[in-house]
């Protein structure tokens, strides 16, 4: 199992991080977590292409996780020969944001039917909707969904994908919370969103603050680490981007609290497990 961080940056706009977006390939089996700015870029720097997706998962329904999940629609759709229907798994009111999007797609979907003979089909996106506790079987993988506290937001979820012995945790946004720690058990890796409370604190705006309450800091996601026993903690979604150089700093802050493997790094970094 590879586990990908397409996207390592966060809403902040930076020239060098895509937003939210975790790739995890398991055999013949291709899953994109979330659906951040620029992931299309970032899957093709993996040499993954819309059409091989197997699925998307949606770790919850804010913005920055699913602002390109319509490029994946299109470009799905414009590149498939034949028609290669798309499932999205996410929380509760997923359904309702992708019944939105296709909305905003219409004209576009109008364009290329009436102008490609051999497209008589609009993109066939299925939805299914997942709430704590549920298991899926995703092409060769199991999934299991688990609770996390993202708080004022909700519902929001976490995913544990498991193949051949070998078993990623993908957290989400979130606070350490019980649902997260009996997702991540014994876990070989496990992926978290993580801000850098320290910093955060001296930015000058009461908005920037407000993050604060419903993030993880590193401290936190090695802290979960450690609680769950996981091997490797991959940290990602850096508030604020890691400058060039601090990467070391970041990984102490972790290593403080976690004995194991931490990886941090640009978009790209990429992680094999067994
Ligand atoms: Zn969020
Ligand atoms: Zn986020």
């Amino acid at each position: 199992m590879d586990v990908t961080l397409l996207g390592t940056g966060s809403p902040i706009p930076d020239p060098n991080r895509a937003g939210p977006a975790t790739l995890v390939r398991a055999g013949a089996t291709t899953l994109l977590v979330d659906a951040g700015r620029a992931v299309l870029m970032r899957l093709a720097g993996a040499g993954v292409l819309p059409p091989m997706l197997s699925a998307v998962l949606l770790t919850h329904l804010h913005s920055d996780h699913l602002t390109d999940l319509n490029d994946v629609v299109t470009t799905r759709w414009v590149m498939s020969p034949a028609p290669n229907p798309l499932t999205v798994y996410g929380p509760v009111g997923t359904r309702q944001v992708v019944e939105g999007m296709m909305a905003m797609l219409a004209p576009d979907v109008g364009y290329r039917l009436a102008h490609h003979d051999d497209l008589t089909e609009p993109p066939a996106v299925e939805v299914v909707e997942v709430a704590p506790g549920d298991e899926l079987t995703v092409g060769e993988v199991r999934v299991l969904v688990g609770g996390t506290d993202h708080r004022p937001v909700e519902p929001t979820v976490g995913y544990r994908v498991e193949h051949d012995g070998a078993t990623v945790v993908l957290g989400g946004d979130g606070v350490p919370c019980a649902g997260l720690d009996a997702l991540c058990a014994g876990a070989d890796a496990y992926v978290q969103t993580v801000l850098r409370d320290d910093m955060v604190r001296m930015v000058p705006m009461a908005r920037f603050h407000d993050i604060l309450d419903y993030h993880s800091s590193v401290e936190q996601a090695a802290q979960t680490a450690a609680r769950a026993g996981v091997r490797v903690l991959v940290l990602t979604h850096y508030i604020p981007g890691i400058p060039p150089g601090q990467e070391a700093e970041w990984r102490a802050r972790a290593a403080a609290h976690f004995e194991g493997e931490v990886v941090l790094g640009d978009d790209l970094t990429s992680v094999s497990l067994a």
